[in-house]
């Protein structure tokens, strides 16, 4: 058997790779790494980790300063130790390669490690007997500067082929460098907005569908940047043009079989997949705090955006915020799909918290009530009400509101990741709500 060690050992030889980039997903969504020289390759391969300020997790997105309450202080180092499985190449950066890390306090998992949150969900889910497969289905923009304005890339509209002419290069590039890093795209095509695209991706089991959305986000604003544009995943960059959703796809499986639909009526969702959603449901209004965390992202939740606007769940219903994609005639369902998620979300806390939510569903036996197969937004509102369908957060302040309440999902957290990343939360609120949409753009068009 080759030695994985000699396997990386050679990749890093053969293709003159300097540096390692220890990457990690911070309570603001964002993207770091630190790059390590492979000159010291052999200590990380035997584990060493690379030192982080503990109170890197207390940072809010617009800001390099500790939000309050956090339980962090400026004292104190943790370690991201890599996951040697997810090395890869970068193949829009020569010379350049990648691992994905979890984050530990001396020898064990650190408790404010979004990864290891998610490790320690997988294994509950396990536990129940379930093992959850997923992927985050992206959208985007391609923005260019001009002069000090930034503008789409180009002026189509949803799946006008123009769009694949006009960015051809570009595309071709991407789909070649997700490929190379063993993501495999499924689909790609213009969305509603002017220079938005949406790029499906195929499903992985759950900690490497967090890691692929890592991977993917990371690949295309990479890539973007080759060829001159910027790639930008906030929720709501204009606000009269679609928002960027990040749809979260999600199965639940018993070894190999996947137990979404009903066996005896494919076209129907099982009993359990009913409860999880059920759990998923309940638990909407607090679970947004991780699914669209930032005060950008409630401008994109609104009824006719197709964004999931309303607690409630349909076959093929594209307002409903859990949808179940109608199979091709005969086939039975496969998924089901989270629309209240955009990709400005740490994926690892996304789908942990999805994760917990749904498992609290089965324990509970939660029912989700009848399908809704019209839009919710056209029901009057006592309509709604005797459904039990209720309109979600309008802003991030009335989300977190909902999570200091939700005891489960707080206790699926643990006290100090619920700490640090509320601290987080709050912080950006605090700093954003009254903001001028243009200025909280300019802020995270480049952090998304
Ligand atoms: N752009 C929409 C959103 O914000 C989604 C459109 C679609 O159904 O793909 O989620
Ligand atoms: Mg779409």
């Amino acid at each position: 058997m080759t030695d994985w060690k000699n396997e990386i050992r050679a990749a890093i030889r053969s293709h003159g790779i300097r540096y390692v980039r220890f990457l990690w997903c911070d309570n603001a969504g964002l993207i770091r790494a630190k790059a390590v020289h492979t000159a010291f390759l052999e200590d990380y391969l035997e584990g060493a980790g690379v030192g982080i300020a503990a109170a890197q997790q207390a940072v809010p997105v617009m800001v390099d300063a500790l939000a309050s309450g956090s339980g962090l202080t400026p004292a104190g180092e943790v370690h991201m130790r890599a996951d040697w499985s997810t090395f890869t190449l970068l193949p829009y950066a020569p010379g350049h390669a990648r691992v994905l890390t979890d984050i530990h306090e001396g020898e064990a998992p650190w408790p404010h490690c979004p990864r290891s949150f998610l490790r320690r969900m997988i294994e509950w889910a396990g536990q129940h007997g379930w093992q959850i497969r997923a992927a985050f289905e992206n959208e985007f923009y391609l923005l260019r500067r001009e002069g000090d304005r930034v503008v789409p890339a180009d002026s189509t509209v949803f799946a006008q082929t123009a769009a694949l002419d006009v960015l051809a290069p570009m595309l071709e590039e991407l789909s070649s460098a997700l490929e190379a890093q063993g993501i495999v795209p499924e689909m790609i095509y213009a969305e509603s907005g002017p220079g938005q695209f949406e790029m499906p991706i195929r499903y992985a089991e759950a900690l490497r569908a967090a890691d692929n959305q890592i991977i993917f986000r990371e690949t295309v604003r990479a890539v973007a940047r080759r060829h001159g544009l910027i790639a930008s995943f906030v929720p709501k960059i204009f606000p009269d043009k679609a928002g960027n959703g990040a749809h979260l796809h999600f199965s639940l499986w018993q070894g190999d079989q996947n137990r979404t639909a009903d066996p005896r009526r494919p076209e129907a969702l099982s009993l359990e997949a009913q409860t999880f959603i059920a759990g998923i449901l309940h638990h909407l209004p607090a679970l947004m705090v991780f699914t669209t965390p930032s005060p950008n992202s409630y401008k994109r939740i609104r009824p006719r955006f197709w964004s999931g606007a309303f607690t409630c769940w349909g076959y093929g219903n594209r307002e409903a915020a859990v949808r179940v994609p109608q199979p091709p005639a005969g086939r039975p369902i496969t998924h089901v799909e989270l629309k209240t998620v955009d990709p400005s979300c740490n994926p690892y806390l996304a789908l942990g918290a999805m994760i917990a939510a749904g498992l609290d569903g089965l324990e509970q036996g939660l029912d989700p009530g009848e399908p809704v197969q019209v839009d919710p937004a056209d029901l009057s509102e006592q309509e709604r009400a005797t459904r039990g369908i209720r309109p979600l957060p309008a802003s991030l302040g009335e989300a977190i509101a909902a999570l200091e309440e939700d005891e489960a999902l707080l206790q699926a957290l643990g006290p100090e990741l619920a700490r640090s990343y509320l601290a987080v939360r709050r912080a950006e609120w605090e700093a954003m709500k009254d903001l001028p949409h243009e200025e909280e753009v300019q802020i995270l068009l480049e952090r998304y």
